[in-house]
């Protein structure tokens, strides 16, 4: 049913990552869809916030207390900050897992743990090969049966891989409003699973069900803070030679070089061993993790006031962010050792996961920006081919069929368009 001077009118719920992006795909077409889109809490944004802090203390007014950042394939992530004046910032990411000799690896130089578990790093790199030909059978498994399956050894999978996935989170939003009823063509759901359910009720379809009732949730706290004490009693932050491997190869020496540097500000990163993402697994329960993030090396605003080729602000200055995940795991958390009175803010987070009997892992804001857009193309817009570049297309092309079970139909006209300039 068309209304509104012959417009579609549809209602997004929800103001974050996906709602945003299936708003925007809409709002492309003022001419066939009026939008109007809901958001709970007090901002939008979602999981993509940020808060204020103290500039004087901190070095920077600002700072992202949820989402951190994307890899380069977050083409419709970029694409969307692009299109509306913010222009993505890259860093070189430098990670810290474990701690001490036994555990310990980074990205940044060569370590004890990478050179032991060499052969299962490199048969890592052959099965990777096939989970790519295989994804629709083998994506459906979660990653621990995927290495037992492969016969990786138990050290392996709790020091390297498993720390390497990011556990991603869901805040919990809650309000209540008494408003005048409104009248839509359309109802886009860009809120979380269960209060997607909610909302839907007795009118859920099984099918919606079936996908809805597939996700299950976990309480996270984040703790932003700035105790270097407690975050050097988790993390390895600082370069120690009893941590480092022998320089045995030429770029194994250039690795060496630049981790022992002394400390130096740049647009895209640090010279020197300036880690800005950890994982700490806790030797009681290995598969357990504890996250981390030095959010003064890692978020740009930080190192555009520190200046390039500058040091490195004092620790005490640093804001750290420290991620407790499951607090059905409670008893592993050593959040009470965190100093009160360094404690800039903390925030409860409704994570979701998928259990074996559904598809992927795919709680990362691309996917979220992706997810929008696809409700967007389900109710008529059209893909924006051009905006976000092949490899996006691509992408939105395999989400579309693998969620929608819809194939996607390129937008003739502005391949045209494209073909011709
Ligand atoms: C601490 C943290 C760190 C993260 N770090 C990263 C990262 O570094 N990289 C990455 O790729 N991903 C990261 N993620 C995951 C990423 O944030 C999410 O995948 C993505 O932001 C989810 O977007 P969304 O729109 O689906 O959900 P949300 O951002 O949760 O948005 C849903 C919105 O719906 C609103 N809502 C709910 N119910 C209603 C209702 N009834 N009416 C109106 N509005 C409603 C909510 O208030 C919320 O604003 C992180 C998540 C967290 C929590």
């Amino acid at each position: 049913m068309a209304s509104d001077q012959g417009k579609k009118r549809v209602a997004v719920i929800g103001g974050g990552s996906a709602g945003m992006s299936c708003a925007a795909a809409l709002a492309q077409h003022p001419d066939k869809f009026s939008v109007i889109l809901f958001e709970a809490a007090a901002h939008i944004c979602g999981q993509a916030a940020s808060i204020d802090i103290d500039e004087s203390k901190h070095g920077a007014s600002w700072l992202n207390d949820g989402v951190q950042g994307g890899s380069a394939i977050f083409r419709h992530t970029f694409g969307f900050f692009r299109r509306y004046g913010h222009e993505p910032q890259e860093v070189k990411l430098q990670a810290s897992f474990g701690k001490r000799r036994d555990s310990f690896w980074t990205n940044v130089f060569p370590s004890h743990l990478v050179d032991e578990l060499s052969q299962e790093i490199k048969k890592l790199g052959r099965v990777l090969k096939w989970i790519k030909y295989l994804l629709p059978i083998l994506g459906l498994m979660p990653v621990k049966i995927l290495l037992r399956l492969f016969r990786f050894s138990r050290d392996f999978s709790n020091k390297t891989v498993l720390p390497l996935l990011a556990l991603p989170m869901y805040p919990v939003p809650s309000s209540e409003r008494e408003t005048e009823p409104e009248h839509f063509d359309e109802l886009a759901l860009c809120a979380q699973a269960d209060d997607a359910k909610k909302l839907l009720g007795k009118h859920a379809t099984w099918r919606e069900k079936f996908i809805l009732e597939g996700v299950r949730f976990y309480n996270d706290i984040t703790v932003t803070h700035s105790d270097s004490k407690y975050f050097q009693s988790i993390f390895e932050n600082r370069f120690q030679m009893a941590l480092c491997a022998d320089a045995t190869t030429p770029s194994r020496k250039d690795q060496v070089l630049f981790a022992t540097s002394e400390p130096q500000c740049r647009k895209d990163g640090w010279i020197g061993f300036q880690p800005m993402h950890f994982v700490h697994s806790f030797p009681s329960d290995p598969d357990k993790i504890e996250m981390g993030f030095d959010c003064t090396n890692y978020q740009h605003q930080f190192r555009s006031n520190i200046g390039e080729g500058n040091p490195p602000q004092e620790q005490d200055r640093h804001v750290f962010q420290t991620i407790f995940l499951n607090d059905q795991e409670k008893q592993l958390w050593m959040i009470d050792q965190i100093k009160e009175d360094k404690i800039i803010g903390k925030k409860w987070w409704h994570q979701w996961g998928h259990r074996w009997s559904h598809y992927l892992r795919v709680n990362m804001h691309e996917v979220a920006c992706v997810s929008g857009i696809a409700a967007a193309y389900r109710l008529g817009a059209t893909y924006d081919s051009d905006g976000f570049g092949e490899f996006a297309e691509d992408f939105f092309s395999k989400y579309l069929l693998l969620a929608h079970g819809v194939r996607y139909k390129p937008n003739k006209q502005s391949r045209c368009i494209g073909a011709s300039l």
